[in-house]
């Protein structure tokens, strides 16, 4: 603790860290069960046609007594604890739902999911994603797994084979956070991705001329000439988007658009977007 103009400045030692995650690894165990889960939509906007085709699919936690609890906070709780691969197929079942719903209403998109690192080990994993498109009629062109790029390339023998599972039926796979990891041209061209998607970091303050601006440029033309999809997450301004769109990537995301939305709002803010740019 420490006094600062007759305030007490509250700071958390380590023990105290500490034991708020293991309070959190105990209540994670019962999050699902409680209904204390629950996903949000963020639009992936196509900027040659305008079009919404995709939604990301982003993991909330409201806990009983402390409230909102970050994703980047818990996530790595449940890796450590072993109990991601429940969350993981909680969201995956989840999404797919949420998309059967959607197009039963006549909204046909992609969803994107996120996976942990941990989930490439997890053998089981691609079966299980196909019964649940099974499950929910959805057909495997329409979900999109999401892997961040430093988790492929601990090992990439084995990290290939799985990608290869998961793709079975035309899902499609996304490398997240695209630049923050340290791939090498050859290992990134065995990898069976659809998508490359560029880190926040590098897009949210770039300006004409910046470093950010180069690696984003870079980065683009990289994805394309390897016959891959671009877009860029965290775009928060039009200096940003008019950027992005002078090097030719393919999609956007980020606040200037959306934020994540509850499924309901992401309908409304779907049907106001196809309006605005009809
Ligand atoms: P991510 O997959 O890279 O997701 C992008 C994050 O950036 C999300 O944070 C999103 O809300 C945020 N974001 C979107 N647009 C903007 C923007 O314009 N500016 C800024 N500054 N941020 C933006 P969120 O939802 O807190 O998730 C953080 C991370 O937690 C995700 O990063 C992902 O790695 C992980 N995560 C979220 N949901 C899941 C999940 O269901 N499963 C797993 N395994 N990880 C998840
Ligand atoms: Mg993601
Ligand atoms: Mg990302
Ligand atoms: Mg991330």
């Amino acid at each position: 603790k420490e006094a600062r103009a007759g305030l007490v400045v509250y700071r958390p030692g380590r023990d105290e860290v500490h034991l708020r995650q293991l309070a959190l690894i105990g209540d994670l165990r019962q999050s699902i069960a409680r209904e204390e889960l629950s996903l949000r939509f963020q639009p992936k906007v196509d900027l040659a046609s305008r079009q919404v085709r995709h939604v990301e699919a982003l993991l909330r936690w409201q806990h009983g007594s402390l409230g909102a609890i970050p994703p980047d906070e818990f996530i790595p709780l449940a890796e450590r604890s072993g109990f991601v691969h429940e969350i993981t197929r909680f969201v995956l079942d989840s999404a797919l739902a949420q998309n059967a719903r959607w197009r039963a209403g006549g909204l046909d998109l992609g969803v994107a999911v996120n996976l942990s690192a941990m989930d490439l080990m997890d053998a089981d994993l691609p079966d299980f994603v196909q019964a649940s498109l099974r499950q929910h009629r959805v057909p495997p062109q329409r979900l999109i797994l999401e892997v961040t790029e430093g988790v492929l390339m601990r090992d990439v023998d084995y990290a290939v084979r799985m990608l290869h599972r998961l793709r079975a039926g035309g899902v499609r796979l996304s490398i997240d956070d695209f630049g923050t990891g340290y791939s090498s041209l050859a290992q990134l061209k065995r990898m069976p991705v659809d998508e490359l998607k560029i880190d926040k970091s590098f897009v949210m303050q770039m300006t004409e001329g910046s470093d950010d601006a180069v690696i984003v440029r870079s980065t683009i033309e990289l994805g394309h000439n390897m016959g891959l999809s671009v877009i860029a997450e965290g775009v928060e301004n039009d200096v940003s988007l008019g950027l992005l769109r002078q090097y030719r990537c393919d999609m956007v995301q980020g606040y200037l658009f959306s934020a994540p939305l509850a499924p309901e709002a992401l309908v409304e803010w779907c049907r106001r977007f196809m309006e605005a740019e009809a």
